[in-house]
């Protein structure tokens, strides 16, 4: 898949709707259309990388700037005193079904471990 065809670059873009809860110049996230937690977000960099897999090592600073963002969204969200999870899936056996890299923040329930 392009960026072209990718549906979270056009969340990304402004072409397609998305329940926005953080942005910056770097970072977007929003509200997972079908979630598993009370809260379920979706936190992308704007650029686009298909998976964890296409990373560069001048994706250094970025990789930490998402990982910075998403502690400031914990907090936005409440969720540092009762915990919540980050979770990147990758390829088949990952799970993953969106081929632009995102981390599922889930919050809002005591999750079970492991995962399904
Ligand atoms: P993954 O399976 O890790 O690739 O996760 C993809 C996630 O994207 C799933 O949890 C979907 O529910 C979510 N998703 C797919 N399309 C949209 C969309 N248009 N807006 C928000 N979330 C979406
Ligand atoms: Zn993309």
């Amino acid at each position: 898949m392009t960026a072209k065809d990718c549906i979270f670059c056009q969340i990304a873009q402004g072409k397609m709707d998305a329940k926005k809860v953080y942005e910056d110049e770097h970072v977007l996230a929003f509200e997972d259309i079908s979630p598993q937690a009370p809260i379920h977000l979706l936190v992308i960099p704007k650029k686009h990388i298909s998976s964890l897999l296409e990373l560069q090592p001048e994706d250094e600073k970025l990789v930490a700037h998402l990982l910075l963002s998403m502690k400031k969204i914990a907090r936005q969200f409440n969720l540092e005193e009762k915990g919540f999870r980050v979770v990147n899936n990758i390829g088949e056996d990952g799970g993953q079904t969106v081929f632009h890299i995102h981390f599922h923040l889930l919050g809002g329930r005591n999750l079970t471990w492991p995962p399904g």
